[in-house]
C-alpha cells in the first residue's frame, strides 16, 4: 500500500514554519561581516599588502612571495577571529556546482602542541587531488595534476567554520578546467575593447566592468514529499505525474502572499547570504505553485557569478532546515512553468556611466547607440553558441519545447528604439553629411529619453531583451553556472567593439568626421544584424515559419545546438580573443556531452526502476481486486444483470491491461536503446543516440502512466501526486 506517501503527506500536514533567529540589529550592520573585503583588509594587511591586493584587483598584476604570506596572515588572524578552523580554495569546475575541500589551520609547532596556521602559498596556490573532475580528456596526458590559484578580485569569505577562498582551477598544462578562468579573461577582455569604444566619446574613460544582475527561479517542495519520489530525489524532476486539476491557470500564486513557512526559509537564506555581502534585494512568488524567485542588487559580474553560486549552495542547505527541498531543475513539474534565471547585463565605466543607458545630451546617446548596436551585431553574428552556452539537458523542456525562451536567438528593443534605428538607418549615407542633415540626426538621437526605463515594452517573451538600461538574457537555465553565458556573452561583444573600432577608424583615416564614421558602420551593423531583431511574440507558431524564412536557426536538441562550440566561428572568434583554445573548446564541448548524456542515463535508469518496481505492481494490484470484485458479482447476479453491473470493471481492466502492454513494451525498448547507446565510445555519437533514440520513450510511457495514474485508486498509488507536492502546506 501506499504508505510512504501518505505518511509524508501527514507529515507535511502537520508542519510548523521554523523559527527563525534574526540579528538583533539592522541589515546594514551585519551585512558583509563574513567577508573579507577592503574595509577588513585595510584593518588586517600592512599598507602594502593591502596595495599590492588592490593593484592585483585593478590591473591583474601579480602578487610576490612575501606579500601573500603577508596577506595569509591577516586574512588567517580574520578568519579564526570568526571561529573558522578549516580553509579552502573554492572553485567552479566543470560539473556546474562549486567544490572546496577543507583543511585544518592547525600544524604541529616547534617542540611540541599545534598552532593555528596559514601560509602565503597555502593562499596563493593549491594542488588538489582533482582527477575526478570533468577535464574532456585535457589531462589524459603524461602530466595529470590541476591547480588551484587565488583570484584576489573576488573576496574571501569564512562560511560555518571555514575561510573560503576563491580561486581558477587550470591543468598543469595551462588549459582552464573551470569557469572562472575563461570568465575573468572574457571580463578583461572587454574592459579594453568596451574602454577603447569609451575613448570616442570620454577620454576619462580607464576602466569598463560589466555588471550582472540575475534573477534566480527556483521551487521548494517539502522534503518528506521529495523523498518519497525517487525520480525528483535522483532527477531533480518528475518523470511522471499527471498534471494537477488546478495548478497555474488562475494566476493566483504569481505574486500572492508568501506562506510563513516558505517566508521563513527566504528570510533565513538571505540572513545567511547577507552576512556574505550577497545583495539579495528582491523575493516574490513566481507563476508555478511553490515557485519563487529571489533577485539581488547587480555587482560587478566576476562576484554576481561567485554569489549566485554561493546562494545557490546556501538555498539549498537552508532549505533542509526548513524541511524544505529546493529545486534548482529547470523543469521539475510536466504542465507548468519552469525555472530561469535571467541574466540582466550591462558595462559600467569608472566614470560611472552604464553604457547602456542613454544619456541627456546627443553626445550620451550616441555611445548609448553605440553600445546597443554592437551588442545586437554581436548576438546576430553569434547566435549559435550563446544559445550553446545555455544548453543543458534540463533546460531544453524550457528552450523550444513547451514553453520559451525559445530556442530562436532574436533580440526584442522595443518600439521606440526600433523607430530610432530605422530612422538611423534612412539618415545615415555614405557621403559627407550637410549641416542640415546633421542638424536632423542630432534632434533625432536627442529623441532618446534619458529613462527609458518606463517606457520600454515588456517583451517576457524574447530570450534576449533590452530593458531600459541592460539587456536580459533570459534563455539561462536555473541551476546553471552564469558563468558559462557571460564568458560567452561578453566574448563575443568584445571582440565585436574591436571589429567597430577597427572600421570606425579606417574610415576616420579617409579624412571623415569621428561621428559620420560611427555613424556610418552602425548604419552597416543596423542593416546587418536586422533579421535577429523580433519585436513580436516569441512563443506563437508564427514565429517559427517567420525565423525559418530569415534564416535564423532554431535548436532544441542539446546535442545539435552543442556543436556551436567547435563550429568555425567560435573557434576564430575565442582562440583570436585568447580566451580558449582549441583544445580547451574541443573539451568544454564533450563534458557538455558527457553530464547531458548521464543525466539523460539517469533518468532513463530511474523511470525503468520507476515502471518496473512501483508502477506496475500497483497497476496488477489494483486490477487484482476489479477481478475480485467482477468474479464477484458474477456469483451474486443474474447474468444480463451481471453484465451491465460489471461493464465499467470490465472496461478498466482492460483499459489497464492495454496500457501496461505498451508501458512496459516501451520500457523493455527504452532499456534495449540505452544498452546499444551505452557501447557507443565516441560521446559526440552517444550523446545523439541518446537523444534521438532513448529520450522519446519518456514521453510515450509518461504519456500511459498518467493517464492510468487517473483510473488507479487513489489509496494505492505510491508516489505523491502534482496537487500534493504542489499544493500540500
Ligand atoms: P524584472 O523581473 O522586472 O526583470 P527584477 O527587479 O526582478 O526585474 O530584476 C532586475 C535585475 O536587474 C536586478 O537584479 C537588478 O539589480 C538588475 N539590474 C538593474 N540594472 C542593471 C544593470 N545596469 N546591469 C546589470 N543588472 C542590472
Ligand atoms: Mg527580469
Amino acid at each position: 500500500m501506499a504508505t510512504i506517501r501518505f505518511k509524508a503527506i501527514e507529515e507535511v500536514l502537520n508542519r510548523q514554519p521554523i523559527d527563525v533567529v534574526l540579528p538583533s540589529t539592522k541589515t546594514s550592520k551585519y551585512f558583509g561581516e563574513n567577508v573579507f573585503d577592503k574595509l577588513e583588509m585595510q584593518e588586517y594587511l600592512s599598507r602594502e599588502a593591502y596595495q599590492n591586493v588592490i593593484d592585483s584587483i585593478n590591473q591583474g598584476t601579480r602578487i610576490d612571495r612575501k606579500i601573500a604570506n603577508q596577506v595569509a596572515i591577516g586574512m588567517k588572524a580574520w578568519a579564526v577571529e570568526r571561529g573558522a578552523t578549516h580553509y579552502t580554495h573554492w572553485f567552479h569546475p566543470l560539473t556546474g556546482s562549486t567544490a572546496e575541500k577543507h583543511d585544518a589551520f592547525f600544524e604541529p609547532a616547534e617542540g611540541g602542541g599545534v598552532i593555528e596556521s596559514f601560509q602565503g602559498e597555502m593562499l596563493v596556490q593549491q594542488e588538489p587531488d582533482a582527477s575526478s573532475f570533468p577535464h574532456g580528456g585535457i589531462r589524459n596526458t603524461f602530466e595529470a595534476r590541476g591547480y588551484t590559484a587565488w583570484d584576489p578580485s573576488s573576496p574571501a569569505f569564512v562560511y560555518g567554520n571555514t575561510l573560503c577562498i576563491p580561486t581558477i582551477f587550470v591543468a598543469y598544462t595551462g588549459e582552464a578546467l573551470d569557469y572562472k578562468t575563461p570568465l575573468i579573461k572574457a571580463l578583461n577582455f572587454i574592459d579594453k575593447a568596451a574602454g577603447d569604444v569609451c575613448q570616442y566619446f570620454d577620454k576619462d574613460v580607464e576602466k569598463v566592468n560589466v555588471t550582472l544582475g540575475w534573477e534566480q527561479e527556483y521551487f521548494l517542495i517539502d522534503n518528506a514529499l521529495y523523498n518519497a519520489r525517487p525520480d525528483l530525489h535522483l532527477t531533480g524532476r518528475t518523470l511522471i505525474g499527471h498534471a494537477s486539476a488546478k495548478d497555474q491557470q488562475l494566476s493566483d500564486h504569481y505574486f500572492g502572499s508568501i506562506s510563513d513557512r516558505v517566508k521563513n526559509y527566504m528570510v533565513d537564506f538571505e540572513v545567511e547570504a547577507y552576512k556574505l555581502g550577497i545583495p539579495v534585494k528582491t523575493r516574490h512568488n513566481e507563476v508555478a505553485p511553490n515557485q519563487f524567485e529571489c533577485a539581488p542588487i547587480f555587482e560587478e559580474a566576476n562576484l554576481a557569478v561567485d554569489h549566485n553560486q554561493i546562494l545557490m549552495t546556501l538555498m539549498d542547505k537552508v532549505a533542509r532546515r526548513h524541511n524544505f527541498r529546493v529545486l534548482f531543475h529547470e523543469k521539475p513539474f510536466k504542465g507548468i512553468n519552469g525555472s530561469g534565471k535571467h541574466n540582466n547585463w550591462s558595462m559600467l565605466t569608472n566614470t560611472g556611466k552604464n553604457l547602456l543607458s542613454p544619456g541627456k545630451t546627443p553626445r550620451s546617446n550616441m555611445r548609448f547607440l553605440t553600445f546597443l548596436i554592437n551588442t545586437i551585431k554581436a548576438v546576430h553574428d553569434h547566435a549559435d553558441i550563446l544559445r550553446a552556452s545555455v544548453a543543458v539537458a534540463g533546460n531544453e523542456h524550457r528552450l523550444g519545447a513547451h514553453e520559451a525562451p525559445p530556442a530562436i536567438m532574436s533580440v526584442f528593443i522595443g518600439s521606440q528604439l526600433t523607430n530610432m534605428l530605422d530612422q538611423l538607418e534612412k539618415r545615415v549615407t555614405n557621403k559627407k553629411m550637410t549641416p542640415d542633415e546633421k542638424t536632423e540626426l542630432k534632434l533625432d538621437i536627442g529623441k532618446i529619453p534619458e529613462i527609458l526605463l518606463d517606457n520600454t515594452d515588456r517583451n517576457r517573451t524574447s530570450p534576449f531583451a533590452f530593458t531600459g538600461n541592460r539587456f536580459e538574457f533570459r534563455a539561462v537555465g536555473s541551476s546553471a553556472n552564469v558563468a558559462s553565458p557571460m564568458i560567452t556573452l561578453n566574448t563575443v561583444v568584445a571582440n565585436q567593439l574591436i571589429q567597430f573600432k577597427k572600421e570606425v577608424d579606417a574610415i576616420i583615416e579617409k579624412d571623415v568626421k569621428k561621428d559620420e564614421a560611427i555613424f556610418q558602420v552602425l548604419k552597416k551593423y543596423i542593416i546587418a544584424s536586422k533579421k535577429i531583431r523580433f519585436e513580436g511574440n516569441g512563443y506563437g507558431e508564427e514565429w517559427i515559419a517567420e525565423a525559418a524564412k530569415r534564416g535564423l536557426s532554431n535548436i532544441a536538441d542539446v546535442p545539435e545546438a552543442l556543436k556551436a562550440f567547435i563550429s568555425k566561428e567560435t573557434k576564430d572568434v575565442f582562440e583570436k580573443s585568447q580566451i580558449f583554445t582549441e583544445r580547451e573548446l574541443e573539451a568544454r564541448y564533450d563534458i557538455r556531452l558527457e553530464i547531458f548524456t548521464k543525466r539523460l542515463q539517469i533518468e532513463a535508469r530511474v523511470l525503468g526502476d520507476l515502471i518496473r518496481n512501483h508502477i506496475i505492481p500497483t497497476l496488477i494490484k489494483y486490477q487484482n481486486t476489479l477481478i475480485e470484485n467482477v468474479k464477484g458479482l458474477k456469483e451474486l447476479f443474474p447474468k444480463d444483470q451481471y453484465e451491465k453491473m460489471s461493464k465499467h470493471e470490465l472496461d478498466t481492466i482492460v483499459e489497464i491491461s492495454e496500457r501496461t502492454a505498451i508501458v512496459k513494451q516501451a520500457v523493455d525498448e527504452m532499456i534495449e536503446a540505452r544498452k546499444q547507446a551505452n557501447r557507443i565510445d565516441n560521446i559526440r555519437k552517444k550523446s545523439e543516440v541518446y537523444s534521438t533514440k532513448v529520450v522519446p520513450y519518456f514521453e510515450k510511457i509518461r504519456y500511459h502512466v498518467d493517464k492510468l495514474e487517473l483510473i488507479v485508486d487513489d489509496e494505492i498509488w505510491p508516489l505523491p501526486k502534482y496537487r500534493e507536492m504542489l499544493f500540500t502546506r
